[in-house]
């Protein structure tokens, strides 16, 4: 009997937990090596789900079980918290935290490896050898880095390849419906909502409550808040409160006093009361900066790049979740398909890198609302196009550039 082939999985959230669920399907041998030491946890965040995105699931065997909760409309209002725009558009709104609860439960918990953090792969042409920074080393056919926009994997194969500041952030965080007036239960909280002064977009939708509560009462409601902010300015928000400088973005608990003390007061100045309620009632809102990036190649011998390690992009379409899922199903399916590992990965490469290259762009298309570094033409006219409320809900969080 040959023996099955087998991936080493770097990285534990939804691109690693794809990929081994696809791969387990077509009768791989697959380990998931995560790096934090305990469960991984989406602090509330939001998640849209897209078609791709309920495909993948349901393939991969994860399923789509209480998934979320179904939002009819949107809407756009102004600081009167008057609606100047309405769409019917239905969607799945979940979180990511029953997102990973979904795709954890496929695989068995003796393959999936908390506390382990991918040091470096040395490769020999038929296989690679992975070495943790705990001191474990594993053998595998293929590697896959599914270890997010920061990946180490990536770092060692394409270290020239790095993700770009797009020049804005958001603030967010999710208020317990429970805690919210009654009149942004009524007004906002059943449906996705945007409020969009200059160069700013305040979008909120409902989703799970704590451990997936679905219940009315018990969900929570994700609330976003982009604003404009230079390199400079993001590097001053980057010091924490004990004054340590961070690279990219702050944990939230160590996030500043004094800058959540200004964003509040910010928000009373242009919120209307509904948001500035929810925005009351979350008691740690924490920003995350964007960046965007898509590797000109995504496999590397026999190490591939899958999810956001491969190509990450502005998440106005909220759209990254089913590429993870994407390139996870094309990966199985090249190497379903193809007996020669090698072949397939040209194959994967081929069919995915093309796909998270255009996501990435797109997101550079609807980032243009907040107006940063406008150059082009084009870019001032898609500016000019998404003043336009009901543009923006035309376009953000709906994957209509796939049939571009
Ligand atoms: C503000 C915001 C809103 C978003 N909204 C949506 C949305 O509505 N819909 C949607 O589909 N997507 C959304 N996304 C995108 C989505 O969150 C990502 O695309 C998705 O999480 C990518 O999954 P991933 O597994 O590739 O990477 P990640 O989720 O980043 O996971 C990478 C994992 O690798 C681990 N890791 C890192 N380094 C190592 C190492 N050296 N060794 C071992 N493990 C390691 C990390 O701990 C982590 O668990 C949003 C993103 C942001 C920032």
């Amino acid at each position: 009997m040959p023996r099955n082939r087998r991936a080493v999985i770097i990285g534990g959230s939804m691109s690693g937990l794809f990929v081994a669920a696809f791969l387990r399907r077509i009768g791989w041998d697959v380990d998931v090596f995560e790096r934090s030491p305990v469960e991984l946890v989406g602090r509330g965040a939001g998640i849209t789900t897209h078609p791709e995105l309920l495909e993948a699931l349901e393939e991969s065997g994860a399923g789509t079980d209480d998934l979320g909760i179904e939002v009819i409309t949107r809407i756009a209002i102004d600081r009167a918290g008057r609606v100047i725009g309405e769409r019917v558009l239905p969607q799945i709104l979940t979180s990511w935290d029953r997102l990973q609860r979904l795709l954890r439960e496929t695989i068995d918990p003796a393959h999936y490896h908390l506390g382990h953090t991918f040091a470096r792969v040395e490769q020999d042409g038929s296989g690679a050898r992975v070495h943790f920074a705990e001191g474990r080393i594993e053998q595998a056919d293929l590697v896959v880095g599914g270890d997010g926009i920061r990946s180490g994997v990536r770092a060692q194969v394409a270290p020239q390849v790095q993700p770009v500041y797009a020049g804005y952030y958001i603030w967010r965080g999710a208020p317990s419906e429970a805690d919210l007036a009654p009149e942004t239960r009524a007004s906002i909280f059943p449906h996705f909502v945007f409020f969009l002064p200059a160069r700013q977009q305040v979008i909120g939708y409902p989703i799970a409550g704590f451990d997936n509560d679905l219940r009315p009462g018990r969900r929570r409601y994700n609330f976003i808040w982009y604003r404009v902010g230079d390199a400079r300015e993001l590097a001053d928000m980057c010091v924490d409160a004990a004054g340590h400088q961070h690279a990219f973005s702050v944990p939230p608990p160590l996030i500043r006093a004094d800058l959540i003390a200004r964003m509040r007061a910010d928000a009373a100045d242009i919120m209307p009361s509904a948001f500035l309620d929810c925005l009351r009632n979350i008691a740690r809102p924490f920003f995350t900066p964007i960046y965007d990036f898509s590797a000109p190649n995504i496999v590397f011998g026999r190490v591939a790049l899958v999810g956001d390690a491969a190509a990450s992009a502005r998440p106005h379409m909220g759209f990254g979740v089913a590429k993870a899922g994407g390139d996870a199903r094309a990966l199985a399916a090249a190497l379903r398909d193809h007996d020669d590992i090698d072949a397939a990965l040209a194959r994967y490469e081929a069919a995915r890198q093309p796909i998270g290259e255009r996501i990435m762009l797109h997101g550079r298309k609807l980032g243009t609302h907040l107006g940063v570094d406008l150059k082009t033409k084009e870019e001032h006219r898609m500016w000019a196009l998404l003043q336009d409320p009901g543009a923006m809900m035309d376009w953000i969080a709906v994957p209509n550039f796939l049939d571009a």
